[in-house]
């Protein structure tokens, strides 16, 4: 079987399994909301990085409140996710940036996103998929597991990853690809315990058998 085919019968399997499949940051609608919540959900939780934004956003609602935030105000509502003084720094640049250099507005191509301080290509692929609507394979760490498991790409580095995807993944079925990947690595095919018993993927996964 080869890896497109394999894709091509997987790909309808998720989309039954997960229609629900979604980003969990919880971010209104509003592109610069969803940019900051992404950078503070580097190595944590979506649900953590939403208890933080809850107590964040209504006392720094946007880019310029964010940009001329007290660092040490900002550091202490970050602290439950870790690496806060990086995270505090990093969005704190990242609201200049958006101030400074677009007037305040999430620039919706990859280009500019990459420009942003704090943000690489999985960040940008979150905003341009979820907030702009536009093709994104966003590769998270539960889609990098999944896709080397399932042998949709041989590359470790994310973004060797990602191109590996887009050959595959048409685009228009990229972003909910990428989180109904997501959603069956948080809920089955995790990182030490897979669960290939009941996997509704495991006749077409080669490392089936994993968790025995
Ligand atoms: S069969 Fe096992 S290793 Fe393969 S996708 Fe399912 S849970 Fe993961």
């Amino acid at each position: 079987m080869t890896r497109k085919q394999r894709l091509d019968a997987i790909m309808p399997i998720l989309a039954d399994e997960y229609p629900d499949a979604r980003c969990l940051l919880d971010y209104g609608g509003d592109p610069f909301r969803l940019l900051i919540a992404t950078i503070l959900a580097a190595q944590t939780t979506d649900e953590s990085v939403n208890r933080v934004t809850k107590t964040l956003w209504p006392r720094f609602p946007g880019p310029a409140a964010l940009a001329a935030a007290d660092r040490t105000e900002l550091e202490r509502i970050v602290h439950p996710l870790g690496f806060f003084r990086n995270k505090s720094r990093r969005i704190s640049e990242a609201s200049r940036h958006v101030l400074e250099r677009h007037g305040g507005v999430v620039p919706d191509n990859m280009e500019d996103l990459l420009e942003i301080p704090g943000t690489g290509r999985k960040t940008a692929n979150v905003v341009l998929g979820e907030a702009f609507g536009q093709p994104a394979i966003i590769v998270d760490t539960h889609v990098k597991r999944l896709s080397g498991r399932i042998d949709l790409s041989r590359r470790t580095d994310p973004d060797g990853i990602e191109r590996d995807l887009m050959r595959l993944v048409p685009s228009a079925d990229r972003t909910d690809f990428s989180h109904r990947l997501g959603f069956h690595g948080r809920r089955v095919c995790k990182a030490r315990a897979p669960a290939c018993r009941s996997c509704p993927i495991a006749g077409y996964c080669p490392r089936r058998g994993l968790e025995s």
